[in-house]
């Protein structure tokens, strides 16, 4: 069977391969809207659009065309050496306009990790241009997530992703997370927390020296880490601390870019403007691997000065700027834009964080949190003292398992449960996602 096969021959990411191989996999078949169906016919809402992803939902028809098309006028070509082809050339002229002011270069990749690695590259290629060849640190938060490659694994800040693979390999200072539910102390208001964290970036940058610290990045909205939105003023705080200290900003869009926060990209939603942008993921809706990242012009022109002085920019990827991938993400982006989906997002805000919220009086949930079309719960031992519970993740195994049944997918993060449905979804679909998530809880008591 499947199955079967599967067991014996696919080592699983992300996955407890032990238990997969006394479980066995979830093969999914198909998929329509914000659905997708086992291969024994079962329908689940996708609750999680995939991995935070599938923007247009799974049965979108025009970017198949566009594939399909691409691929028999010019299936592949690269972008090295000036090469180009009108797909990725499109594509970055527009994200120089959808994405905020100072940003106008694209450099394309496949996977958000490697977007992330080549931002740390660009980023220690320029200060050695610049003759500051000591400013090469990067500082990050706990819990955020920034891939697994060596160097966007090293700015991830979550123990799995570390443990037993020596990571962080790169330079890194991971800043407390600013998760006020988990990580404010007894007594502290929000905006202690937040003085509390600023005050911290200060004292590392001082300490550190600020002549060896080259870039901040962080996910606006700490997404895959369990879905924590920052406290209040935090960003507008990080900004002006690290434009005082000549600390470049980089937002990692990845999940939070093309409207996931009711505002286009994330950062807008949270009032400040990046130096540098990843994007992925929601850019083709995950129908072709594709990653962006989006740079400053002063960056650029630090870059292609070096690449003369050297011989060339010495970096680039096979897949840069796909033909395929990038014709689908432009088509993607289309969509998005005629039927409003950010707009959907932002409307649909209202109801899907009041469902959320309602769970609020679960005996079990400790914490329901998020914004725009992304929000979890947390489920805790013990609601009045937030103790998790002492096997940390087997609430949410069971929690997912019980979803299933009820024909609902989610991300269990530990036992903090994620919900980012598919940016297509109507106010119908929402209260039904809401049902099947009421039921899984209460079977969870
Ligand atoms: N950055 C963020 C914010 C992400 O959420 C992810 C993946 O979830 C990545 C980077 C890494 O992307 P990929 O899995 O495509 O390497």
């Amino acid at each position: 069977s499947l199955a079967a096969a599967d067991i014996a021959h696919t080592l699983h990411p992300n996955t407890n391969l032990r238990l997969h191989e006394k479980n066995g996999p979830l093969v999914i078949a198909r998929g329509d809207g914000i659905h997708v169906y086992d291969d024994r016919g079962k329908e689940y809402i996708e609750g999680l659009a995939g991995l935070w992803s599938v923007g247009v939902g799974f049965s979108e028809k025009r970017l198949a065309d566009v594939a399909y098309k691409q691929m028999l006028k010019l299936p592949y070509y690269h972008t090295f050496s000036s090469k180009g082809h009108e797909p990725s050339i499109r594509l970055a002229e527009k994200l120089a306009e959808m994405t905020p002011e100072p940003l106008t270069r694209a450099f394309f990749t496949s996977s958000g990790s490697e977007a992330n690695d080549t931002i740390v590259k660009m980023v220690w290629y320029m200060n050695n241009a610049l003759g500051r060849p000591k400013k090469k640190k990067f500082l990050s938060r706990i819990k955020g997530y920034h891939g697994i490659t060596i160097a966007a694994g090293s700015l991830t800040g979550l123990p799995v992703n570390h443990k037993d693979f020596d990571l962080p390999a790169i330079p890194v200072h991971h800043l407390t997370c600013p998760h006020f539910y988990r990580f404010g102390t007894e007594g502290e208001s929000e905006a202690d927390f937040t003085a509390r964290l600023l005050a911290e970036l200060e004292a590392v940058i001082l300490s550190e020296g600020a002549d060896t610290i080259a870039a901040l990045i962080g996910e606006p909205l700490i997404a895959a880490g369990g879905v924590l939105p920052p406290p209040v003023g935090y960003w507008e705080g990080v900004e002006r601390i690290c434009r005082a200290n000549d600390i470049l900003l980089v937002a990692d869009e990845v999940i939070c870019g093309f409207g996931r926060l009711g505002t286009p990209f994330g950062c807008q939603k949270y009032g400040f403007t990046p130096d540098i942008m990843t994007l992925s993921k929601q850019i083709t809706s995950s129908y072709m691997p594709l990653a962006a990242i989006m740079l400053s012009e002063p960056i650029y022109q630090v870059i292609a000065d070096n690449s003369e002085k050297l011989g060339i920019f010495g970096h680039g990827f096979t897949a840069s700027g796909h033909p395929v991938a990038t014709a689908v993400a432009l088509e993607n982006l289309a969509i998005m834009e005629e039927r409003d989906l950010f707009g959907n997002a932002a409307r649909l805000e209202g109801v899907f964080q009041a469902g959320l919220r309602s769970f609020a009086d679960h005996p079990l949930v400790g914490e329901a949190r998020g914004t725009g079309l992304i929000g979890a719960v947390e489920l805790v031992a013990d609601k009045p003292t937030r103790r998790p519970f002492a096997k940390v993740g087997r609430a949410g195994q069971i929690a997912s398992a019980i979803g299933h049944e009820e024909g609902l997918i989610f991300r269990a993060i530990g036992d903090q449960l994620a919900l980012c449905p598919p940016m297509i979804i109507t106010e119908d679909e929402v209260g039904e996602l809401m049902a099947r998530m009421d039921r899984t809880l209460e079977r969870l008591t």
